[in-house]
């Protein structure tokens, strides 16, 4: 099959469009025929490489795939049927994945990211469990955008900030894919949604998709933005992913009681914390790591229903995943870039 893989750690360019040998399915697993596969930054981790990760080469990237099912291995699964995947595989047998929290299993791992190869090819594997169908309507571009930003999002703002009705929440880089689905996610549930982004379209975009108030985050300081238009109270909810560059804002822009949730350090991961202030104003970090599988079937509802709809920025060609990966690596999109399977 073709798929594009990379043989070494780097920029873009060692990003080859090649001939590999197609999945071989063990039993309890589906191949599917990729048509669509999103990228994430896992993805540019994963290939310029990160300290202490060893990732098997060659290896292929993609963690956000739909298409079609065209056999299986020991389940009745059949040929044909549409879905989305499930990005997170664990073992199903352990005491966390037994109490439905498959991402707290020792054995988790994101589709596409260590040892199982991705979605930039025209075949991938998964368990079972991992599959999702979808329904006609909805086309493979638009499936494969949703599942990993929007399990992550969800998560974050529904499991463990626990978000209530008429809450704030402060959700850093709505452009970003992590961003765009957790505005439309609070705003579903009756949060009043601050939004940051770096440019006066990606701000009117973020209105459009249910923020109250935007904050340019390269004119503006985030953190006296949110005190002034609260009337200097702060968020109830502070989505935070960006890191170093924002962490201390994100802090300040909190409410006494405020609860801060963190899935990503995208500039850097040194964060400090003034103790002192965690104390008397009552605040809580929660760090947040993708979601579980219960957690994406019941986000899919919102998105067959048409009441989520992940942004898709663009598409391209899979030979082209090192231009795509260029496209993400400028920060110039908003949405979802999605890589197309002929
Ligand atoms: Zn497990």
């Amino acid at each position: 099959m073709r798929a594009v893989c990379f043989h070494q750690h780097g920029g873009p360019e060692v990003l080859r469009y090649e001939e590999v040998a197609e999945p071989e399915l063990a039993a309890g697993e589906v191949l599917v025929r990729v048509r669509a596969c999103a990228l994430n930054h896992l993805d540019i981790w994963g290939r310029q490489g990160l300290p202490h990760v060893r990732i098997p080469m060659p290896h292929i990237c993609g963690s956000d795939v739909a298409g079609e099912v065209v056999g299986s291995s020991g389940s009745d699964v059949s040929a044909g049927r549409r879905v989305m995947l499930q990005p997170g595989i664990s073992c199903g047998r352990c005491m966390a994945c037994l109490s439905g929290k498959d991402n707290e299993c020792p054995h988790y791992e994101v589709l596409g990211y260590l040892n199982h190869p991705g979605g930039y090819a025209e075949y991938v594997k998964v368990p079972v469990q991992n599959i999702i169908s979808i329904p006609d309507e909805i086309d493979f571009v638009q499936a494969a955008a949703f599942p990993l930003t929007f399990l992550t999002a969800w998560h974050m703002l529904m499991t463990r900030a626990q978000l209530k009705r008429g809450e704030d929440v402060l959700v850093l880089a709505a452009g970003s894919g992590v961003g765009q689905a957790a505005v439309q996610i609070a705003f579903m549930h009756g949060a009043r949604v601050f939004a940051t982004a770096g440019s006066p379209e990606k701000l009117e975009r973020a209105r459009a998709l249910g923020a109250y108030e935007v904050i340019d985050h390269h004119t503006q300081d985030i953190a006296d933005e949110v005190r002034r238009l609260t009337n200097k109270r702060g968020v109830d909810v502070v989505i935070e992913h960006v890191g170093e560059a924002t962490w201390t804002k994100s802090v300040r822009a909190l409410a006494r009681g405020g609860r801060l949730v963190t899935c990503g350090a995208t500039t850097g991961g040194n964060g400090a914390l003034d103790l002192v202030s965690l104390f008397a104003r009552q605040l809580t970090l929660h760090g947040s790591y993708m979601g579980t599988k219960g957690e994406l079937m019941r986000a899919v509802r919102f998105f067959f229903t048409g009441q989520l709809k992940p942004v898709v920025d663009r598409t391209f060609p899979l030979a082209d995943a090192a231009e795509a990966h260029r496209r993400m690596e400028a920060s110039g999109q908003f949405g979802k870039i999605v890589l197309e399977v002929p």
